[in-house]
């Protein structure tokens, strides 16, 4: 029953990279903190989109998942619709929590969290 899962660990792993967040903050820096989906400017929360979805097949790829022309700073509204696939109730759940290592949504898992109060 132990959640240990090689795969998803390697994008963990990127996403709490010193290069992630320095990547990260470069783009937010480069995007003035506006998003670049509606033009608003975000005084909540920021989020910088992968153009290409990560996987754990290319997210070692830095020409993929650290090259800033593939990133994008949104504002989360923004943001869900880019993921619009994953709506509503499960926008602060991280897709990786719904979605399998060959990013098949896991749609038990998201009626459950849709059943909660997980907002
Ligand atoms: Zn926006």
């Amino acid at each position: 029953m132990r959640e240990t899962n090689p795969q998803k660990k390697l994008i963990d792993k990127f996403y709490a990279s010193r290069a992630w967040r320095m990547t990260r903050a470069w783009v937010i820096d480069r995007d003035k903190g506006i998003c670049q989906s509606c033009g608003e400017i975000i005084f909540g929360e920021m989020t910088v989109h992968h153009e290409i979805n990560l996987t754990p097949q290319n997210v070692n790829d830095p020409a993929i998942s650290l090259n800033p022309e593939l990133l994008k700073t949104l504002c989360h509204v923004c943001h869900d619709k880019a993921h619009k696939r994953f709506s509503g109730a499960v926008r602060c759940i991280e897709r990786k929590v719904i979605v399998d290592d060959d990013l098949n949504i896991n749609y038990k898992k998201r009626q459950e969290l849709q059943k909660g109060s997980v907002v």
